[in-house]
């Protein structure tokens, strides 16, 4: 089990390898060729960015069944799509868009187990699927309700700047059908579930959408999120914990 950070000291960013309370600087990323430095920082003097820079995110939508409400099983899983640009690191804050508070628009959080690409993958199969995934973050799939709903597309209800928390680690060899997903809100539980209930398991998802497109190594999966998260408005803090991995606390500001 190895666990991946990403990180930023004396103002360069990094790639490293979490050892305790240290980080071990890496020369590039885990997913490409790389090498293991002698360069050690605490953990406590670097500020944790998302642990990765992906090309893409793709999501899972209705993959539990606590969270499908009088919503029919999907016939197959269904992704969507959230960009690059939306992603932040743990302790950043999620920012409300001044539109979305002018329209009174209801967001949410989503906690998601979410994997990481490790090397191109087209055409997996279920059975070699998990053989492309360098490991497993926390995510934090932010929506904006009324946006998701009324918009033709999700485009700003999933990927308005600042909508895509990951983090704070990538771990590997975890197994990604037995896992403990907790959100808070304020320290309040309000997402509770294991990852034997999803609908559509994780080599189900690489498999049906490597069918169609190429995974890049870096590439993130959220593969949806449990339950009915309740609001989150200016001041409150989230947390993603995904047991194995580590807590993605992250605050909410407006715009
Ligand atoms: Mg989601």
């Amino acid at each position: 089990m190895t666990k991946y950070a990403r990180y930023e000291a004396h103002g360069e960013t990094a790639y490293g390898v979490v050892e305790g309370d240290t980080v071990r600087q890496l020369t590039g990323p885990p997913y490409e060729v790389h090498e293991v430095t002698d360069h050690i920082h605490a953990l406590s003097d670097v500020k944790l960015l998302s642990p990765v820079v992906p090309s893409k995110v793709v999501a899972i939508g209705l993959n539990y069944k606590s969270h499908l409400g009088d919503r029919a099983t999907p016939k197959v899983p269904e992704p969507f799509f959230k960009t690059p640009s939306s992603v932040i690191g743990p302790g950043e804050s999620v920012v409300i868009p001044r539109d979305a508070i002018a329209e009174g628009v209801k967001v949410q959080p989503e906690a998601e187990l979410s994997l990481v690409i490790g090397k191109r993958c087209k055409g997996a199969t279920k059975a070699n699927a998990l053989s492309y995934v360098l490991g497993y973050t926390c995510g934090n799939d932010i929506s904006a309700r009324d946006w998701q709903g009324n918009d033709l597309q999700w485009w700003r209800a999933k990927s308005s700047d600042t909508f895509t928390p990951l983090g704070p680690f990538i771990v590997t060899d975890l197994d990604p059908g037995n896992l403990h997903l907790i959100g808070r809100i304020n320290g309040k539980v309000v997402q509770d579930q294991v990852t034997s209930d999803l609908l559509y398991d994780v080599p189900t998802i690489i498999e049906f959408v490597s069918r169609v497109m190429t995974l890049e190594p870096g590439d993130v999966i959220m593969t949806g999120t449990p339950g009915a998260p309740g609001d989150i408005h200016e001041g409150d803090v989230m947390e993603i914990e995904v047991e194995g991995i580590g807590v993605l606390r992250n605050p909410v500001t407006t715009e």
